[in-house]
């Protein structure tokens, strides 16, 4: 690999493979998985990501939003693509497109029904979602018969799926109420078959669930983040690769005396004779001000360089005093080794903040 020469984020097509792997390792052959590529494949490449995973047994992808989904139907995904709040002013789009709802209370799913009927669909796909505890989308277990009873209305509609979302699977000490949203799930499911009379898929399992709860992975589970790298615990992210590396340049280095000043607001006053180094990617880029005036680091020819006064919106300054480094040598933001949650730890915030952010003027580089 030759070294960059300007700020990159390198997608690792290798780790990537890896990583589904692993996951398809950890569910039995039972089970379907659906590979969550919302936020451009959580700031990667979703074009780039789902058509790879496209060759492998993916089951499903889940996009956040309508536009997502299209963005795939465009870059020739035909792959079942769950949006998983979609709004209902693009309702007609996402019919169009194939793509199929997340319906979650009684205005989402009724101005489908009416689109659908709208649209003349026999039996159009769509997923309903179940509140168990996250409290943030989702019908009730006593929403079921109103369900029913709507559904028996039109043909224009069929549930594929049925599914809830866990709070805290990553946290073990939680455990008592994941196992509650799981056993809730199981009284709606059952209910829900019972009622309407046919039993459509399961799930409940996002990438914490798949590696904590076995016992739920249920017909289907959902990964995001451990597909793109990252577990729940430094001892699962062992198993994981993540597939981004940030990588910069220095573009010139400054030296500052005692008293002199760096940045904006003069926010960095140094009380010794220093060297910094002015890298290309700022704020704007992804790399949040909280990274700023000594939290976050860069890493310079394998030693860290910490983050020098503000963060710029198009550059950072970092302390290269005791590394020997030249203008045009190759930065490392984070990659495998530290890796984003390292490096997202700096800021007291997680992994998924850090790589869903990086603005879509870096270049992407595939790494095949
Ligand atoms: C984003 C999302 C996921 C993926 O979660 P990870 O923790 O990244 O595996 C799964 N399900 C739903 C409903 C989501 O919104």
């Amino acid at each position: 690999m030759p070294k960059t020469q300007e700020t990159v984020l390198e997608i690792d097509l290798k780790a990537l493979q890896h990583n589904f792997e692993y996951l398809k390792s950890r569910i039995t052959k039972n089970t379907k998985l659906l590979v969550v590529v919302k936020a451009y494949a959580y700031g990667s490449d979703a074009q780039e990501i789902a058509n790879y995973l496209q060759n492998f047994e993916v089951d499903y992808f889940a996009v956040a939003y309508t536009n997502e989904g299209v963005a795939l139907r465009d870059a020739g995904i035909t792959k079942p693509i769950l949006v998983l709040h979609p709004q209902p002013i693009n309702y007609k789009t996402l019919i169009e497109r194939c793509l199929e709802p997340s319906l979650y209370n009684f205005k989402s799913f009724n101005s489908f029904l009416e689109a659908a009927t709208l649209e003349n669909q026999k039996n159009y796909p769509i997923h309903i979602k179940f509140n168990t505890g996250l409290n943030r989308l989702g019908f009730n277990e006593t929403d079921i018969l109103t369900i029913h009873e709507k559904l028996l209305q039109s043909t224009s509609v069929k549930v594929t799926s049925i599914f809830s979302h866990l709070a805290a699977s990553e946290d073990l000490n939680e455990k008592e109420f994941t196992l509650n949203q799981i056993q809730s799930f199981h009284s709606i499911s059952e209910k829900f078959i019972e009622t309407v009379g046919y039993k459509p898929m399961l799930h409940l399992c996002n990438t914490s669930g798949i590696l904590n709860f076995p016992e739920a992975h249920l017909d289907m589970v959902r990964s995001g983040i451990g597909i793109y790298g990252f577990g729940n615990s430094e001892k699962e992210n062992k198993h994981f690769r993540p597939i981004a590396t940030l990588k910069s340049v220095i573009s010139q280095i400054h030296t500052i005396e005692k008293g002199e000043t760096v940045g904006y607001n003069r926010a960095f006053k140094s009380d010794k004779f220093m060297r910094t180094a002015t890298i290309p990617i700022g704020h704007a880029d992804g790399i949040g001000r909280q990274y700023g005036n000594g939290k976050g680091f860069v890493t310079i020819n394998g030693k860290p360089a910490y983050i020098v006064g503000n963060v710029c919106m198009d550059m950072i300054m970092v302390n290269v005093t005791d590394i020997d480094c030249q203008e045009g040598d190759e930065v490392i933001v984070f990659g495998k080794q530290p890796n984003a949650s390292h490096f997202a730890q700096s800021a007291n915030t997680i992994s998924y903040e850090i790589i869903t952010a990086i603005s879509q003027r870096i270049k992407r580089l595939i790494i095949k």
